[in-house]
Parts: C-alpha cells; sequence; structure tokens
C-alpha cells in the first residue's frame, strides 16, 4: 500500500485539457471527479480519446474506479484517513478484503484540483508518480502508453501481434 497526489479533474473537462494537466503535473494519471464517482485515466485512456476525437473527458467509456472511502470504510478497518500511511497494515486489510479483490485504488482526500489516492501496491504509486509523458507504438493500429511503463525503442508491449517500436507521443 502506498499513498500519492494526483491532479484531480471535473469530467466536463476537455481531452487537450487533461492532456496539458498530466503533462504539467508530472504523473502518468489523473483523477475525473464526477459526483461521488471517480475514475483514474493513465495516459493510454486520454491518448487513445484524442485519437478517437473525443473532445471531453466524460466521452472516455473506460479508465480504473476508485473507491471513495467513507466514514464506514474507516470504522470497519480502523484505517487513518487524514493520514494513511500511518495506518498502512489497516489500509492492507481494506484491500484484502474479498469484496475489494478487484480494486486497486481508493480516495483518501480531495481538494478542487488534487486527489489524494491510496495505491495497493509500491508499483501502482511508482507508475503513477513517473513523469515520463506520454507514448504510443509505431504499429497499426496505434497503441498509447502508460500504463503499463514504457521506453522509447522499447518493442511494443501487445507484441504479438503488434509489431510496433514505441515512441513519443
Ligand atoms: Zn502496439
Amino acid at each position: 500500500m502506498e499513498a500519492i497526489d494526483l491532479p484531480l479533474i471535473p469530467s466536463s473537462t476537455s481531452v487537450a485539457d487533461a492532456l496539458d494537466v498530466l503533462e504539467q503535473k508530472k504523473r502518468a494519471g489523473l483523477i475525473v471527479e464526477n459526483g461521488n464517482e471517480y475514475t483514474l485515466l493513465y495516459w493510454r485512456h486520454l491518448l487513445q480519446a484524442d485519437h478517437d476525437q473525443i473532445r471531453l473527458v466524460s466521452g472516455i467509456n473506460d479508465g480504473i474506479p476508485v473507491h471513495l472511502l467513507t466514514h464506514q470504510d474507516a470504522i470497519t478497518h480502523s484505517i487513518d484517513l487524514v493520514r494513511p500511511l500511518k495506518s498502512i497494515a489497516q489500509y492492507g486489510g481494506f484491500f484484502s478484503h474479498p469484496s475489494r479483490e478487484s480494486l486497486d485504488f481508493a480516495l483518501a482526500g480531495a481538494t478542487q484540483d488534487v486527489a489524494i489516492v491510496v495505491t495497493r501496491s509500491e508499483a501502482y504509486k511508482d507508475l503513477l508518480a513517473s513523469s515520463t509523458g506520454g507514448f504510443k507504438c509505431t504499429g497499426r493500429p496505434v497503441h498509447f502508453f502508460p500504463d503499463p511503463t514504457v521506453k522509447n525503442g522499447d518493442r511494443c508491449p501487445k507484441y504479438p501481434p503488434c509489431r510496433g517500436y514505441i515512441m513519443p507521443r
């Protein structure tokens, strides 16, 4: 378990503006707020949407659900909502509960433009904290990254069947 601050944007944001936010904030993903629903989008989601000429973030149908932590979650698992890193073991209990097997992210706090996200593992945090920018492959159809993490010149992680190589977006 780890915690990271990520940019928070309303779902009414344009895809172009969301890409600018990722570039400026040096993160591999951001959180979209839509009422009480929160979704994590990586570079790949936004670059794919841009490629598909989707204008607004609200038009993106995929993305990774982020659980909005509740007072009840805090009581049930004795988790510290204010200082997530002070209750790592308790968050471990939260994520290992059978009903949350497929959940990798939880929202512990939010301001107007920043979300505090607790991640199931350190690997997710490391990926989200990476500031290498967006990538695409030279394949047809084109694939976008991260996630997963790629480097310029790598073979596309979708090989096979994709025979492309990775380049900056
Ligand atoms: Zn590819």
